[in-house]
This record gives structure tokens, sequence and C-alpha cells, in this order.
């Protein structure tokens, strides 16, 4: 047994997206490259050029460096583009054949991509599509950062934003997703600053608290979705493992080491966690975790549960949704409810990826958004 893994690690070669600029200085100089040539190479791979298309380098080198080490960048299996508002839905295809979706999403403020960060998810929450099937793996970095450069390759525009609430659990794939925002926040490479990156979590206080002494001015969103344990754990299993009290402290934490606001997301589902009494008790948990007589802002997403087959969970009405907001803001929280962007192509995100490995056939789109699939051999 202990053989054909081994066997297999060797294998499996590194991957060129995965390295930091100092790997790659490395990988080059083992090959016998002049310092100077990551300066060139580095750039040409986070546009989404292979070796093979450099015009810089030789064909040589090319191929040593391809002998050390491959890349690839995700592959559009389907590209669902909603007529209502433009948002770019992808369910890209992996080298090892798994699928991931990713989401272009275009606001006034700029593009924002949301990005995934592992293939299925093994966190459990009750309305989450991602989760059913459980975790399948993480995904590297280099795969984190082929999402960008694919959909920058594809759209031809540039990404500003970038929102870590795809499938999976950051928190779940610490070190990879650690080294993605380094990647991606390269002035050499893509260069997106961490203030326009957010992450969110379903409240790994470990993961969070690991964050924080990184000390990066990246925008952390919890997912709160309850103000009591007992209806948190039955939503959502994490909060076993970290109760409210200690994801709200590791909260603090992350607040007090960067300097930045953490943001919160409550989804609203239909006689769980929606009465204007929830809202009073949320907001009494919120000001009295954070605020503490200080004007400190609190921000909610409020975003009414997406119906998901399997689930059976229901959105509540809009009108109590109303109410539900209008209750926190006038106990000093300020809400929002989630805009729902690409409603006609089924954006949220593991509902596609699981209708396709299901049965290979995409949940079909309605009205008139548009649709591209990677026509099969
Ligand atoms: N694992 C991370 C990021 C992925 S989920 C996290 O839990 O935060 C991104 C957001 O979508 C989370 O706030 C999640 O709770 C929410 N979400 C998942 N399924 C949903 C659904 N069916 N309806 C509404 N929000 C959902």
């Amino acid at each position: 047994m202990e053989e054909t893994k081994n066997e297999s690690a060797a294998e499996k070669k590194s991957e060129l997206l995965s390295m930091s600029y100092d790997e790659l200085t490395e990988l080059l100089a083992g090959i016998g490259e002049p310092k100077y040539r990551v300066s060139q190479i580095f750039p040409q791979l986070h546009r989404g050029i292979a070796p093979e298309e450099m015009t810089n380098i030789s064909k040589k080198t090319a191929r040593a460096i391809s002998e050390k080490a491959e890349y690839r960048l995700p592959e559009i299996e389907l590209k669902l583009v909603s007529a209502i508002d433009g948002t770019v839905k992808y369910l890209f295809r992996l080298g090892d054949g798994n699928c991931i979706e990713t989401v272009l999403m275009r606001y006034r403020h700029g593009n924002t991509v949301c990005v995934s960060s592992q293939v299925g998810c093994r966190m459990g929450c009750a309305f989450c599509a991602s989760t059913i099937g459980g975790k399948i793996r993480d995904l590297s970095a280099g795969e984190i950062l082929g999402q960008i450069i694919a959909v920058t390759k594809d759209s031809g525009e540039r990404v500003d934003n970038i929102v870590m609430m795809g499938i999976g659990e950051p928190m779940d794939n610490y070190d990879n997703v650690l080294k993605f925002l380094k990647l991606v926040n390269d002035e050499r490479g893509i260069c997106i600053g961490y203030r326009h990156i957010s992450l969110s979590t379903c409240g790994h206080a470990d993961g969070i608290r690991k964050l924080a002494a990184e000390k990066l001015p990246i925008t952390l969103s919890l997912s709160l979705h309850a103000h009591d344990d007992a209806t948190r754990s039955r939503i959502m299993p994490v909060n076993r493992r970290w109760p409210l009290a200690e994801v709200l402290d590791a909260c603090r934490e992350y607040r007090d080491a960067t300097g930045r606001r953490i943001s919160f997301e409550y989804t609203l589902i239909e006689g769980q966690n929606c009465t204007t009494e929830d809202a009073a008790a949320l907001a009494g948990m919120l000001n009295g975790a954070l605020r503490k007589g200080t004007a400190y802002p609190i921000h909610v997403n409020l975003i009414p549960v997406n119906a998901v087959k399997e689930t059976g969970l229901r959105p509540p009405e809009p009108a109590d949704v109303r109410k539900f907001s209008e209750a926190l803001e006038k106990r000093g929280i300020r809400a929002t409810v989630r805009r729902t962007l690409g409603p006609d192509i089924n954006a949220s995100c593991g509902q596609l990826r699981r209708q396709t490995m299901k049965d290979g056939a995409p949940a079909p789109t309605s009205g008139k958004a548009t649709e591209e699939r990677k026509a099969t051999e």
C-alpha cells in the first residue's frame, strides 16, 4: 500500500501556478537558467501564457520547465451568461476530471470573481448544496489562482475584487488558500490588493486566528445564520466544535490584528431563524460581542435562502425579510439584503457542479440566458 502511495506522489508533477516567485526562481536555477529569467516567466504564467507559448524563451527552456512542473488552467466545461445582469457562471473542469464553479459578477465598482477553494465541502451546513456529497479534495493554490486567470482570459476584462465564497471552506484548506492569497497579491503577477479580497468562513475559529496572525488586511465574512448555539449547531455542525462565543472571540481577535471590519452573513430560512425576535437577539449578541459601548460599525448581509431541491428549505416572505432587516437597523446594526445576481443561471454555488457530476447534464437555464458548452468529441 505504502509503496503505491509513494509512487503516485513521485509521479505527481509540481504545478507552476502553485509556485511562489522564489520557488520558480529555484526551479529555473535547477535547469541552468540565469536569475533574471524568473522576471520574464512569472508574470506570463499569471497572465495565462504557458511556457511553450512564451516568445521570449527558447523551446529548449520551455521543454526543460515543463519536464519539472506542469502548467494547467481550469478548462471551461460550461459557461452560463445571465441575460438579466451579465453575471457569468463557469463550470470549470480540473486536470483530474473534477468540476468546480466560479462566478464573475459585474458591479458598478468593478468586476468581482467568486472562487472555489475545495471540490465539495465537509462542513455539512443544512442549507448548502456544495456539501451534499462531502469533500472530494482540496484545491491547490494554483487551481484557485487558475480560476482568476481563466476568467480574465475568457472575459478579456480585469478582475478587481475576489471573494472566497464559492464551493468549499477556505479555512479547511488553510495552507493552499494562504498561498493563493499571497500569489494573487504578488505585484509581479496579478497584483490584487488584500483590501479587495474577502474570505468567507463558516466559523472555523482556529483558521480565523491563524489568518489574524498573518495581519493581512483581508475582509473576513462570517457565515453566522443563527444567534443561539442550539439553532446554529442544528444547521451548521461546525458550531459544535467552535460555538458562537468562541467564533465571535476569534472575530474580535481578527479585527484587532488587522484593523478590518468583519462582515456577517445571515441566511434567512423560513421557520428556523427569521422572526423579529430572532433579529433582536442577533442584534443583542453582536452588539454585546463586538461593540461594547463603542461606535464600531456592524454590518449584516441578509440572504434569503436559495432553495436547494435536496434540502427542502424555503426563504421567508419578502415582507418578513424587510421586518427582520428593520429590527436590526433599529438596534444600530446595518443590514443589507443580498441582491441575487444571475437569478436565471442559478448562480449560487454548488448546484451546477452537483447536477453535472450526478448525471453529466447540467441544469437547464431559464429565459434568455445564454449557454456555451464544451463540444464533446
Ligand atoms: N464555506 C464558506 C464559503 C462558502 S459558502 C462559508 O461558509 O462562509 C458562501 C456563503 O453562501 C455562506 O455564507 C453560506 O452560508 C451561503 N450559502 C450556502 N448555501 C446557501 C443557500 N442555499 N442559500 C443562501 N446562502 C447559502
